[in-house]
């Protein structure tokens, strides 16, 4: 069984406080992908960013998705249904001291499909979490972004590398599960 993983595509991420303009590339094919994990009862989990605002990140990157604030809401075209799984973080990795690896366990998920923000960031240390306990991993490469074309490209080189993730397309993981 698969799990599809939404990391980050909240206000503050695509549109506030820490933009990423090369986001808009991906929200309709995550919204394709959700979609089409939901009718094939593919489970769909939102890994986001829910801070307190003394966490540490703030120091890097200033003040972002504090939680119970609009920046810290997944983006109106994504967002959750009753049937979606939303699981908070403090850190880039998605498992860090979460609720993610049970969810996943109970869930009988074996491979986890990683998408939204960004791919160098957020996407590789998850992957990095998930590869440790030994989940396959699955990026469509046109699912997840980065600030720069550069960070987003060796993000993926690096996702190939250390964690054995299969880079392929948000069609191709689509057109899979409708043969099923
Ligand atoms: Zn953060």
């Amino acid at each position: 069984m698969e799990a599809v993983i939404v990391i980050d595509m909240l206000n503050d991420f695509v549109t506030g406080d820490i933009k990423c303009v090369r986001a808009d590339r991906i929200i309709p094919k995550i919204k394709r992908l959700i979609r089409g994990a939901r009718r094939k009862d593919v489970p769909v989990i939102y890994s986001n960013d829910a801070h307190l605002p003394n966490d540490f990140e703030m120091g890097r990157w200033g003040r972002h998705a504090i939680k119970g604030t609009k920046g810290a809401e997944v983006i109106p075209e994504l967002k959750p249904t009753e049937k979606d799984y939303v699981v908070e973080k403090r850190v880039y990795s998605g498992f860090f001291e979460t609720g993610l690896d049970s969810l996943l366990r109970s869930l009988h998920a074996e491979t986890v499909i990683l998408t939204g923000l960004h791919t160098h960031l957020c996407v590789r240390h998850t992957a990095a979490d998930a590869f440790f306990r030994g989940y396959k991993i699955i990026i469509p490469n046109d699912a997840v972004e980065s600030f720069t074309e550069k960070d987003h490209k060796e993000g993926l080189e690096y996702l190939k590398y250390a964690y054995n993730a299969e880079v392929t397309e948000t069609d191709k993981i689509i057109e899979r599960w409708e043969k099923r």
